[in-house]
């Protein structure tokens, strides 16, 4: 079979093929053919990878594997390999990935994570566990009571570690650290690379394999991108109707905050249409409950914030709407590359009101072209303040159709993508200035990955 040729090349034991095969995935992705020889090999790893390229079966394939060919047996709370993951539904995802490839094997797995009862988690511990995924907070709770003895780890995997730098982790993380042996083997896994994140890879990784990959799309690229003008009064209404008039059946909606979030998702609710808020004050169970009628098509929309989004496996989805523009320009590509599934480019719909107009140009700069504007009769268009009113010359040219001199070459107009049927929208083709003369534009920040070679500090 196809499937267990290629994965059985990367020298994986035989309960794991059966376990990928039963995954029914016919070949490794790229991440998994770069990085499983290298955890095999014992090596540090330094992994620049995004959520939706594998990289997940990346590191517990080969853990896996070391992990049962090393035989031997486990304590009880006492992990033989650490995962740390920045949110709960990550460690969740980790887990439920280790328990998937692991199911012919003889190994035991545990996670534990904040928001939930801490009693259960001390029961656990009490058996002998492999392999631990945990939230660094949590984790260093149970140190506290000593419920886990971090003595015996050989493997660490940091998994989306900006994530967890950028949600303030890098305290916990130094403390888990210290209570390492110094004898380990280290992967790191990062979509990004700021100066943070190298030195963290410096302090850690002993002579590590650098591995990167493309981002499994260019979402800026291939994902239909829309723009509707709107006051802000009017967004929910504009909401509703798309979601009503598409008959949209799975929709992610991003709000800049939490109280946000709960209130369109009851406003959606008067409305007839179906939704659920997901964010940091819902209880694990809530959060577990949304996800799932999501994924399984029962919810058609699931409302969330940037921070609760992190780390969701719901990417690949039809449709992304921005409620409200994010604050971080790059926290739009991480929204909307979301969206695509094989074969079709999902759609991303941002509705934006004056006040909002300068986050847009921010977003525009970043992508290194206009975003397409759509009317929708009666639905569409600010009130007030003109929109041809440009704040800095040059800057904004909504409405004159008219295109700045760019020497990344002329703006790619995602709007042939239009979603069908959002009535007599017309795409404007206006452009902030360039930001990037390299016409690439795809706001790829994970290609600033540099390799990081013995930088130790
Ligand atoms: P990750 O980047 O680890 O979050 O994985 C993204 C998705 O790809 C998950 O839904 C995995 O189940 C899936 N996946 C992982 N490895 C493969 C593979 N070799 N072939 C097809 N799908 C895969």
């Amino acid at each position: 079979m196809d499937s267990q040729t290629d994965f059985a090349s990367l020298k994986l034991a035989q309960p794991l093929l059966r376990a990928i095969a039963d995954s029914g995935y016919s070949q490794p992705t790229p991440i998994q053919r770069q990085a499983i020889p290298h955890v095999l090999q014992g090596r540090d790893l330094l992994a620049a990878a995004q959520t939706g390229t594998g990289k997940t079966a990346g590191f517990t394939l080969p853990i896996l594997h070391m992990l049962a060919a090393a035989g031997r047996a486990s304590k009880p709370g006492r992990p033989r390999c650490l995962i740390l993951t920045p949110t709960r539904e990550l460690a969740a995802q980790v887990e439920d990935s280790v328990r998937t490839y692991g199911k012919y094997l003889p190994l035991r797995s545990m996670v534990m994570f904040g928001g939930v009862n801490i009693n259960p988690q001390f029961t656990a511990l009490r058996s002998p566990v492999d392999i631990l995924v945990a939230t660094p907070g949590r984790l260093l709770d149970h140190v506290g009571q000593r419920s886990v003895d971090l003595s015996g780890v050989e493997i660490l995997v940091l998994d989306e570690a900006d994530r967890m730098l950028d949600m303030g982790f890098i305290r916990d993380i130094r403390k888990v650290l210290a209570l390492l042996p110094a004898k380990r083997q280290n992967l790191l896994f990062s979509a990004t690379f700021s100066d943070e994140i190298r030195r963290l890879a410096g302090d850690l990784l002993h002579d590590p394999a650098n591995v990167e990959v493309a981002r499994r799309n260019a979402p800026a690229e291939i994902v239909e991108q829309s723009v509707h003008l709107v006051d802000r009064s009017k967004k929910r209404a504009l909401l509703s109707h798309l979601i009503g008039s598409q008959r949209w059946t799975q929709v992610l909606v991003f709000t800049r905050t939490k109280h946000g979030a709960n209130r369109l998702a009851e406003q959606l609710g008067r409305d007839g249409i179906e939704a659920m808020a997901i964010h940091g004050n819902k209880s694990q169970g809530a959060r577990t409950r949304a996800l799932g009628a999501f994924r399984d098509g029962s919810l058609p929309v699931l409302v969330a914030t940037d921070i609760a989004a992190r780390g969701l496996d719901i990417d690949q989805l039809p449709h992304v709407v921005n409620y409200e523009l994010p604050n971080v320009p790059e926290d739009y590509v991480h929204r909307i590359g979301r969206t695509g599934r094989a074969g079709s480019p999902g759609s991303a719909i941002t509705l934006v009101e004056p006040e909002e107009r300068k986050l847009l140009t921010a977003v525009e700069r970043l992508l290194g072209r206009a975003i397409p504007q759509v009317e929708i009769a009666g639905h569409t268009g600010w009130s007030g303040k003109p929109e041809t009113e440009p704040e800095h010359p040059g800057e904004f040219r909504a409405r004159t159709g008219q295109r700045p001199a760019r020497s990344g070459g002329a703006p790619r107009n995602a709007g042939s993508g239009r979603p069908a049927g959002t009535g007599s929208g017309r795409n404007r083709g206006r452009g902030p200035a360039p930001a990037r003369q390299d016409g690439r534009g795809d706001g790829h920040r994970g290609r600033e990955f540099q390799p990081n070679r013995g930088a130790r500090g």
